[in-house]
């Protein structure tokens, strides 16, 4: 495994030239991706009206987001009124010294968590771990990169890049002994770590998938049964939503509930949804005694005035991943942020900054298939082409400009354009061999670093044209 697994800051190209050279893991993405790609078509093909269900899973979106400020004073006050408590955190390290006050007031010494990507956004395991206290990982794929030393690498999916030979090397060296790479018996071997992980847990920390403010329900939506454990076993249950999580009411839950588990793996609905309302209730057979729900911000607000709005609107089932050609090829681990693919290549220069990540935004062909396979139809090509935009106002690159100042002139000289075109195509002709060219000369070279292109044609489509009218005549 390459240490872009490990790093979270890192150069995209050169992370994703080691990708592409990693044969395992190309195997890993081709097999999981295609199978996630064919799941996902046919379970919309089971849901009647789905284009309906999407548009109205969009409509919602938004009118959450243009009345967020209203919805989340009501989530507060639903989830006061369940018995639980809300915290409001700017960013990253206000999100992290809230839960270590809530684990300091409370003698916690073992966590144990469900899967939880805003938890991985604010680095939570390891501030934890700086004071002393046990994290584990419950969700078996987490647990595996927990236990690599590595990230996820996907956003429902995050041991992707493992085959079930590497899950065994890992799993076995934790447990001192050998374990056969099959699904089963590794299974059986990850229960019986983690079962005993709960028992000792004295909190237990989760996602939000959506946030229901009429109720103060939080809604986790999980294929392994460990975010039940989490939330019921542990004495104290933390939950970690990103603002836009919230959704008005009760009646709109099974919009995107139709949504989310088809989006991402192709079933109807997930093995388990959970519902938390607040904390354990007299005569409630299990729950914990408290209830906290952590609020974070951490650049979303900045992001609600901005053309870039509609990224709030993302539910996280990782469809995009799956088809875009370019995640497909390069994993997770090359984007470098907490979330990646074509919705990371947004959300990350969004959280982080839009300068320093300046290779995410160009990280796609712009073909589409990420928009076609987004649930709540978010346009990601087009505001792919406005951080575009963004970065080339922040950061004026003089060759650029100088580029487009030539390209600018060549168009509007009908001479020059017939001038230049012709050059380019006797140059490049010249270059060829057998209507190849294996290099091109300038910037044009890094098209050519792992593909051969097209010589020009013998004829410029001008030159057919006139003919084709002068033989018309
Ligand atoms: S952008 Fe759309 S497809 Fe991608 S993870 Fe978010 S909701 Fe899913």
């Amino acid at each position: 495994m390459t240490d872009y697994a490990r790093e979270e800051h890192h150069e995209f190209m050169p992370a994703s030239k080691a990708a592409l050279a990693d044969a395992p893991l190309q195997l890993a993405l081709s097999r999981l991706t295609s199978t996630l790609m064919t799941a996902n078509r046919r379970g919309f093909a089971s849901l009647q009206g789905s284009d309906a269900v999407r548009d109205q899973a969009k409509a919602i979106k938004e009118h959450t987001l243009a009345n967020l400020d209203r919805y989340l004073e009501q989530l507060e006050a639903s989830v006061h009124a369940a018995g639980g408590a809300v915290h409001w955190a700017a960013d990253a390290e206000a999100a992290r010294q809230i839960v270590k006050d809530i684990a300091w007031s409370n003698g916690v010494k073992r966590v144990v968590k469900s899967k939880s990507m805003t938890s991985e956004e604010i680095h939570l395991n390891s501030a934890l771990e700086a004071e002393g206290i046990e994290v584990t990982e419950t969700d078996f794929g987490e647990f595996i990169i927990q236990l690599a030393n590595e990230r996820p690498s996907h956003i429902v999916a995050p041991a992707v890049h493992h085959t079930k030979e590497s899950v065994a090397r890992v799993l076995g060296e934790h447990l001192n002994e050998h374990l056969p790479s099959e699904p089963t018996e590794l299974a059986r071997a990850g229960r019986r770590v983690l079962r005993q992980k709960f028992r000792d847990a004295d909190m237990g920390i989760t996602g939000v998938n959506f946030a229901i403010a009429e109720t103060g329900t939080i809604v986790l939506i999980t294929n392994e049964g460990n975010g039940r454990l989490t939330t019921t076993w542990p004495r104290v249950h933390v939950a970690i939503m990103g603002m836009e999580k919230v959704i008005p009411r009760w009646t709109d839950l099974p919009v995107f509930l139709k949504l989310l588990a088809r989006a991402a793996t192709g079933h109807p609905l997930s093995v388990y949804t959970n519902l938390v309302t607040g904390p354990a209730r007299e005569g409630d057979l299990d729950g914990p005694e408290e209830f906290h729900l952590v609020i974070l911000d951490n650049g979303r607000s900045r992001v609600l005035g901005t053309p870039f709005r509609e990224s709030l609107h993302c539910i996280r089932c990782g469809a995009c991943l799956n088809a875009c050609p370019v995640y497909r090829r390069i994993g997770g681990h090359a984007y470098g942020g907490t979330y990646s693919g074509p919705i990371g290549s947004i959300l990350t220069p969004l959280y982080d900054s839009v300068v320093d990540n300046p290779h995410l935004p160009h990280a796609s062909s712009l073909c589409g298939a990420c928009q076609a396979a987004c649930p709540v139809r978010i346009n990601i090509p087009h505001m792919l082409i406005g951080l575009r935009e963004l970065q080339h106002e922040r950061k004026k690159n003089r060759w650029e400009d100088l580029a487009y100042t030539l390209s600018r002139r060549m168009l509007q000289s009908p001479l020059l354009y017939r001038w230049f075109t012709w050059l380019m195509r006797i140059g490049l002709r010249l270059q060829s061999r057998d209507g190849w060219l294996s290099r091109l000369p300038g910037a044009g070279s890094a098209w050519t670093l792992a593909r051969d292109f097209p010589a020009p044609a013998r004829r410029s489509f001008r030159q057919l044209w006139s003919r084709t009218c002068a033989g018309e005549k």
